[in-house]
């Protein structure tokens, strides 16, 4: 099965769309995107387009000074630094002047420290989504067996804490693990977050795992690709997200949760 991320992130946008309109402010979300990337630009504008649908505010910066201004003000929410940042930011000391009540891309020290405690209102967007999308597809991940390829603050290693707290058993592979195959045959639950097109082959499955494929990578011919041998891996596995349309629609919608809890914080309503 190819897991329908579209339709779960669907659901989930309508719901949060609903919510706002019952909300007397606007949710608003600022993007500082200080690099002219063009991979940056599209998920920027990605981020636009689902505030554009659900009805929230958005603004863009380009410079990364205008965080100390935007977390200042009061109708602005959500504060996201579009990573990553050019080599000569220190990307930990601009993401510590966002207040963690405004911290939707949940990547301050206090939030993550707040993650690992168990007790949080926000979560990284993609392990967030990842965990939706988990949900819909298993219900449970108590006593699964998982396996997350990358240990990145914004994916795996949150990742990782977020499945302990449902009670799955994890495995956290980065490029010193040995015997990664071996490992993620063995997975019940498989995510992939290394960058590396074709990375995940079809060997390195074992039937009926679920496969969830965070990469984004484009290919030799140009084309947006996930880490996973696609077309190998969906005979094996037993659900499977598509690159592009899963992981990555699924993180737009966490952040929009994340935008629409940090305006129910700012007017007492959690
Ligand atoms: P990073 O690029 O920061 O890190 C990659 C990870 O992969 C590292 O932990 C690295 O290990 C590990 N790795 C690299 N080579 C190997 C190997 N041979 N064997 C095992 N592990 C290896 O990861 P990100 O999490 O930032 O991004 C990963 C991918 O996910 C990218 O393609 C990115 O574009 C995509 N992404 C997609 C999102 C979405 O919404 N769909 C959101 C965020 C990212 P080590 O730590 O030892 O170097």
């Amino acid at each position: 099965m190819v897991i329908d991320c579209k339709a779960i992130s669907q659901a989930k946008r309508d719901a949060i769309k609903r919510k706002a309109a019952e909300l007397d402010i606007t949710p608003t979300l600022a993007v500082i995107l200080a690099v002219d990337d063009p991979a940056s630009r599209v998920y920027v504008r990605n981020k636009r387009r689902a505030c554009e649908e659900v009805g929230f505010g958005f603004e863009m910066y380009s410079d990364i000074n205008a965080v100390g201004e935007l977390v200042t003000q009061q109708d602005v929410h959500g504060v996201l630094v579009q990573l990553p940042l050019p080599s000569d930011i220190d990307t930990n000391k601009v993401i510590a002047q966002i207040p963690p009540e405004k911290d939707v891309d949940a990547l301050t020290a206090t939030n993550l420290g707040r993650l690992v405690l168990g007790a949080y209102d926000f979560a990284p967007c993609t392990p967030s989504g990842i965990m939706t999308i988990l949900d819909n597809v298993c219900g449970s991940v108590s006593g699964a067996n998982c396996v997350v390829i990358g240990r990145s603050n914004i994916v795996g290693k949150p990742m990782s804490i977020m499945l302990t707290q449902k009670n799955a058993t994890v495995t956290l592979c980065h490029s010193h693990t040995e015997d990664l195959a071996g490992i993620t045959s063995r997975a019940d639950i498989l995510i992939s977050a290394v960058g590396k097109a074709g990375f995940v082959t079809a060997n390195m499955v074992k039937q009926d795992t679920i496969v969830i494929d965070v990469g984004i990578n484009r290919n030799r011919e140009g084309k947006l690709v996930g880490d996973v041998c696609f077309d190998d891996v969906v005979r094996k596995a037993d659900a499977i997200t598509p690159v592009p349309g899963g992981v990555g629609i699924m993180t737009v919608t966490s952040l929009l949760e994340n935008t629409l809890k940090a305006a129910e914080l700012a007017v007492g309503k959690r």
